[in-house]
C-alpha cells in the first residue's frame, strides 16, 4: 500500500437517487484538473457477487471494464468525468466481501477463530478499498452505495470509520450528500432531514467534514450556517449540488462554490487552481446545438432508460461532435410488427439496436433491422443489435429462411449465431471450458478485445486505425460457419480478432467476427461489442460519431416528411 494515496469516502443520506455517482464524478473531475491523479472505487451493499446478473430493468445499466468486470452504473460515469479506464478493483459489492471472508474461513485461514463482522469483514472491505491506492496515486475517491442507516451498509461504513484511525486525519476526508427539500407551502429550505442523517452517521463514529445538498436551488446563507451549526461543520464545507438541466454542468456548479478548494484545504493538496475549460467549453457548446437528429432505439428495457445509459450518453456524445441534439425515440421492441414498422420508425433518421439478453422481443428487433436495411437508413447494431442484423440478413439475404441464435432457438437449423463451447478467461489465463448452465456469472466474453479493421470499410473510416480495442459482454458469437454464403451474398466483415480464439493445427477455426456491414447502404454497421463504455463527451467514440454523421447526411429527408 502506498504512503501517498489519500481518501475522499463518499456517503448518502436521506434518499437513494440523490445523484452520489455524479457528485462523485464530478469532483473527480475536477481534483483530476487540478493535475492530481485520480481514482474511483464503488462500494455496493447488495450481497450479489456483482451487478452482472441483475436486471436492467430495477438496476440499470452493467458496465463493463476493460479486465472484464461486470459492475455498477456509476463506474460509467467515473470514466466519463475523469477520462481514465476503471478496473475490477473500481467496484465491490457486499456480497463479494462475503464471498472473500467465506472461502478464508473454509482454507483455515482464520485458525479456527470466530469469524465476526468485526474485523473479518471490515477487514476485508478496508482490504478492498486499500487495493486502489498505489505510489503513483495522489487521491481516490471512494463512494458507499445505499443511504446512511440501511442494515446492509453498516460493516462498510464502520470500516471506513477504522480506516481513518489506520491512515491518520491528514488522509481521510468525509463527504456526505442529502436532500435538502422545499416546502412548496412555505418556498423554505428544510434542514432537518440532513441533520437527522447526519446524527445518523455520527452515531456510527464518522463526522462528515464536508456536506453537500442536493436541491432544487441554493439554499441559501442561512440554512447553511443552521446545517454548518447543527452539523458541526464549517460554514463553508456547506455546498449545494443544485438540479441541473445538463449533468456536465455539475462539475462548473461545484467548482464555483469552492468544492474542490476546500477539499484541497482539508486534505492539503495544494493550491493550484484546476482547469475548468474544457468543461465550460462542452456546456457552452452543449447549449448551442444548431440541429437535431431523431434516434430510434428499438430495445426491450425501454421502461428504464438508465438501463441504456452509456448508450444514451455515447449518442449525445456522437451528436456533440456534429452539432446536433439527439431526439431520442425509446421504442418497446415488442410493439413493433412487419405491418406497423412506418408508424414506428418511419420518421427516424437513424434506427439503433442495442445490446439485451433472451428471446422477449427479438423478432421486433429484426423487423427494424429489415425495415433499416430496405429503406436504406443509418442502422447501428450493438452486440445483440449486430446479431439480430445476421439473422436478418441470413434470413432475407442469403435464403436461410429459418436462420436463428442459439440463444432464441436452441434446436434451429441453422444457428448463424452461436455460442462457442470454450472461451478465454482473463482471471486465469487459460482457455475455460463452458461454465454449467446454471452458472450465470462469469460465462461470457466479457472485457476489452482486440479487433482488426478492414481497410476501405466504413469503420476504418470512422476509427482511422487499423487496430482496436473495445469492450464485450455476451455469451453468443458469429458462427463461422456461416462467414462463406454470407460474404459471398455480400455482407462485409469489417472487424475480426486478430487470431483464432482455439489454435487448434488440425481444424484452424476462423477469427471471430466483430464487426459486420452493408457496402450497398449509406451506413449500416454492426459490432459484436460495445463501444458504448468507452464514448466521454471530451472524446466521443468514432463509431456514435459516425453513425449520427451518417444519420444527418442519409437519414434526413426521411426525418423531415
Ligand atoms: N444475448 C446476446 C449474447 O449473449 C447479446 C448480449 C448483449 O447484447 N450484450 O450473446
Amino acid at each position: 500500500m502506498s504512503k501517498k494515496t489519500k481518501f475522499i469516502f463518499i456517503t448518502g443520506g436521506v434518499l437513494s437517487s440523490l445523484g452520489k455517482g455524479l457528485t462523485s464524478a464530478s469532483l473527480g473531475a475536477l481534483l483530476k484538473s487540478k493535475g492530481l491523479t485520480v481514482s474511483m472505487q464503488k462500494l455496493d451493499p447488495y450481497l450479489n457477487l456483482d451487478p452482472g446478473t441483475m436486471n436492467p430493468r430495477q438496476h440499470g445499466e452493467v458496465f463493463v471494464t476493460d479486465d472484464g468486470a461486470e459492475t455498477d452504473m456509476d463506474l460509467g460515469h467515473y470514466e466519463r468525468y475523469i477520462g481514465s479506464p476503471m478496473t475490477r478493483r473500481s467496484s465491490y459489492t457486499a456480497g463479494w466481501i462475503y464471498s472473500q471472508v467465506l472461502s478464508k474461513e473454509r482454507r483455515g485461514d482464520y485458525l479456527g477463530g470466530t469469524v465476526q463482522v468485526i474485523p473479518h469483514v471490515t477487514d476485508e472491505v478496508k482490504g478492498a478499498i486499500l487495493s486502489i491506492a498505489s505510489q503513483d496515486l495522489d487521491l481516490a475517491l471512494i463512494e458507499v452505495g445505499g443511504t446512511v442507516g440501511d442494515i446492509e451498509s453498516l460493516p462498510f461504513l464502520e470500516a471506513l470509520r477504522q480506516l481513518k484511525g489506520d491512515l491518520g486525519k491528514s488522509r481521510c476526508l468525509f463527504l456526505h450528500l442529502t436532500l435538502v427539500p422545499y416546502l412548496s407551502t412555505t418556498g423554505e429550505p428544510k434542514s432537518k432531514p440532513t441533520q437527522h442523517s447526519v446524527k445518523e452517521l455520527r452515531s456510527l463514529g464518522i463526522q462528515p467534514d464536508i456536506i453537500v445538498c442536493r436541491s432544487t436551488k441554493p439554499i441559501g446563507a442561512e440554512s447553511q450556517a443552521k446545517i454548518a451549526l447543527f452539523c458541526d461543520v464549517s460554514k463553508d464545507a456547506v455546498f449545494t449540488a443544485v438540479d441541473v438541466d445538463n449533468i456536465y454542468e455539475l462539475p462548473i456548479k461545484l467548482h464555483e462554490q469552492g468544492l474542490e478548494r476546500k477539499v484541497s484545504s482539508l486534505l492539503r493538496l495544494g493550491r493550484t487552481e484546476p482547469d475548468i475549460t474544457p468543461w465550460v467549453d462542452l456546456v457552452q457548446r452543449q447549449a448551442n446545438l444548431t440541429k437535431s437528429v431523431k434516434i430510434a432505439i428499438v430495445g426491450k428495457y425501454v421502461e428504464l432508460i438508465e438501463a441504456y445509459k452509456s448508450l444514451h450518453e455515447a449518442l449525445t456524445h456522437g451528436g456533440l461532435a456534429h452539432n446536433a441534439r439527439i431526439d431520442f425515440d425509446y421504442i418497446n421492441s415488442e410493439e413493433l410488427k412487419p405491418d406497423n414498422l412506418e408508424k414506428y420508425l418511419g420518421q427516424a433518421q437513424g434506427i439503433l439496436v442495442p445490446g439485451g439478453f433472451g428471446a422477449r422481443g427479438i423478432e421486433g428487433m429484426i423487423s427494424a433491422v429489415g425495415y433499416a436495411r430496405n429503406k436504406k437508413r443509418p442502422y447501428f447494431g450493438i452486440c445483440l443489435g449486430m446479431q439480430c442484423a445476421v439473422i436478418e440478413f441470413s434470413r432475407n439475404q442469403a435464403g436461410l429462411s429459418k436462420a436463428d441464435s442459439e440463444e432464441f432457438k436452441p434446436k434451429c437449423n441453422h444457428k448463424v449465431i452461436f455460442r462457442m463451447t470454450g472461451w478465454y478467461d482473463h482471471n486465469t489465463g487459460l482457455r475455460a471450458q463452458r461454465k454449467a448452465d446454471d452458472d450465470l456469472g462469469g460465462s461470457m466474453r466479457l472485457g476489452s478485445y482486440p479487433c482488426k479493421l478492414k481497410p476501405g470499410t466504413r469503420a476504418h473510416q470512422a476509427y482511422g486505425v487499423e487496430m482496436i480495442h473495445e469492450r464485450h459482454r455476451h455469451r453468443f458469437e458469429f458462427n463461422p460457419d456461416y462467414i462463406n454464403i454470407l460474404t459471398s451474398n455480400g455482407l462485409v466483415l469489417s472487424g475480426q480478432a486478430p487470431e483464432s480464439p482455439i489454435e487448434n493445427p488440425d481444424m484452424p477455426w476462423p477469427k471471430l467476427v466483430e464487426i459486420i456491414e452493408l457496402a450497398d447502404h449509406p451506413w449500416f454497421l454492426g459490432c459484436q461489442f460495445h463501444p458504448e463504455f468507452k464514448s466521454s463527451p471530451m472524446h466521443p467514440h468514432p463509431l456514435f460519431k459516425a453513425f449520427i454523421g451518417a444519420a444527418l447526411t442519409n437519414g434526413g429527408r426521411h426525418g423531415k416528411k
